[in-house]
């Protein structure tokens, strides 16, 4: 017999997993399908982020921040001891460990929800019939009266340069089996700033080949600069304008062959090469002939606003819809169209969703730069203040980067945050909130905020858009 679900979720990534548990909590009979395996090779839900993505990856910037403020942070506070020493496996089954308490962790929520998981692959049929491929090779068929696609993505795998030993995507890199001695690294994104910076703490010589002629475009210009200075100073050799051409695994390692900014022919040689050119839309496959469901160019889901793929009863959330490519962005379209099916209001804020990226110096932002307002003809002002003048950061031996706040010219409305330094990931909330509630730079210029904290530096920035911070000469 078909079982027959109010909502049928495909995938239980970041996105599927909250459609699931929110459609559930609101008394829907629902189904979640995800077909990936953890390391142990029994089923694992969570999705790339809870595998492969954004847990693993901070577990193991964690340790790596340990190690690396061993070597050259701790002396500062007068603390010495013997050579610090890694050991990878140690760390790699620490970060194993974390995973597999989240992804059990997801299994748990579902089993107190009372959502039904299936282990396989599922494809959507015409009709909302959805087929699922399990792991021991038997199909079973469902019905729904909704289907919430959230396949998520997968990384690009260019074609000269193929996966395997010595040439990795994310999952490879967050698994070496000790530091290469030479690391390279196609892509100077977020997950190439991440990972390299995790093996360069741990001691290899990373490289960084990027083939934009700018570093991290899509930042604030100032914080993009400052960050690449404090990158370097950590001995991260990233090169721009390097467009890569092809790559060899030869006896001494892989030969990467690229052409630099100066169009001059080159050659690097290193032990590992992870490449991080991007992610794409896993969609290939997920749709069987008839559905109606559209996909664009990047093989990316059509969806409305709502998140609606115009096909009745249809609705595409995540990574694999348009829109940046982030966890908790997948969270409130995984919440947004749960509530939108039980006749609730449910809506993203594109405009407030903050970005960050978890190197040493954290860097984040919300809403946008000095460079999108200028484009776009929005007269601002503009407030900042250095971490090196707030108590806290150079006591925590912390004092690069700055806080920038940016407020409309005649409403003082704030327009975006910019934020480079300790804990950023976490001040950037403050923006966040502030934007939500459509707060001015004077709101957040008259909240008390607490005495020694990094958000003093988020209070003085936006002081200073009125050119009254008190610690600023
Ligand atoms: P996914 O997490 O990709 O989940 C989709 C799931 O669906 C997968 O489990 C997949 O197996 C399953 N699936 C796909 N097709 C089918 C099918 N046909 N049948 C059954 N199952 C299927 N984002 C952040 O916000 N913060 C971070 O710090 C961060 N760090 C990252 C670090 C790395 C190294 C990487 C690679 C990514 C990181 N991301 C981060 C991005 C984040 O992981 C993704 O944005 C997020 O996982 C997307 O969620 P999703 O639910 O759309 O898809």
């Amino acid at each position: 017999m078909t079982e027959h679900y109010d909502v049928i979720v495909i995938g239980a990534g970041p996105a599927g997993y909250h459609a699931a548990i929110r459609a559930a909590q609101l008394g829907m009979k629902t189904a979640c399908i995800d077909a990936a395996l953890g390391k142990d090779g029994k089923p694992a839900l969570g999705g790339t982020c809870l595998r492969v993505g954004c847990i693993p990856s901070k577990a193991l910037l964690d340790s790596s921040r340990q190690f690396w403020n061993m070597g050259h942070i701790f002396d500062q506070h007068g603390i010495s001891f013997g050579k610090a020493e890694i050991d990878v496996k140690k760390m790699i089954a620490r970060k194993d460990a974390i995973v597999k308490q989240f992804t059990g962790g997801i299994a748990a929520l579902f089993k107190a929800n009372k959502i039904t998981p299936y282990y396989g692959y599922g494809q959507l049929h015409p009709g909302r019939v959805v087929k699922v491929r399990q792991h021991d090779g038997s199909e079973v068929t469902l019905t729904a009266t909704n289907v919430i696609l959230a396949a998520g993505s997968e990384s690009i795998e260019l074609p000269f340069a193929r996966f395997g030993e010595h040439i990795v995507d994310n999952v490879g890199a967050l698994d070496f089996d000790a530091v290469p001695k030479r690391l390279g690294v196609i892509g100077a994104g977020v997950i190439g700033l991440e990972l390299g910076s995790v093996w360069n703490r741990l001691g290899a010589q990373v490289t960084i080949l990027e083939g934009l002629p700018t570093f991290l475009a899509a930042a604030d210009a100032e914080v993009s600069k400052v960050a690449a200075r404090e990158f370097k100073k950590q001995g991260l050799d990233i090169r721009l304008g390097c467009k890569v051409s092809n790559t060899e695994v030869k006896e001494d390692g892989v030969h990467v062959h690229y052409t630099d900014d100066k169009g001059a022919e080159q050659t690097l040689v290193v032990d590992k090469l992870l490449v991080a050119v991007g992610r794409r839309p896993a969609t290939r496959g997920l749709l069987a002939e008839g559905t109606g469901v559209q996909l664009n160019e990047r093989g990316q889901i059509v969806v409305d606003a709502h998140c609606h793929t115009g096909v009745d009863g249809v609705w595409a959330v995540g990574d694999c819809v348009r829109g940046p490519m982030l966890a908790h962005k997948g969270f409130e379209e995984g919440i947004a169209v749960a509530e939108l099916i039980a006749g609730l209001p449910g809506h993203v804020n594109f405009e407030t969703i903050p970005w960050v990226i978890y190197t040493e110096p954290e860097i984040a932002w919300v809403g946008k730069t000095e460079e999108q307002l200028k484009a776009e003809g929005i007269p601002y002002k503009a407030g900042s203040f250095p971490f090196a003048a707030v108590g806290r950061a150079v006591a925590m031996a912390e004092p690069a980067g700055f806080v920038k706040v940016l407020a409309h010219a005649e409403t003082d409305t704030i327009l975006g945050m910019h934020l480079v330094g300790a804990n950023v990931s976490e001040l950037v909330h403050e923006g966040v909130l502030a934007m939500e509630f459509k707060g001015s730079a004077d709101d957040l210029a008259r909240i008390c905020h607490a005495h020694p904290s990094l958000s003093e530096a988020v209070h003085d920035a936006a002081m200073a858009v009125h050119k009254r911070a008190i610690h600023k000469a």
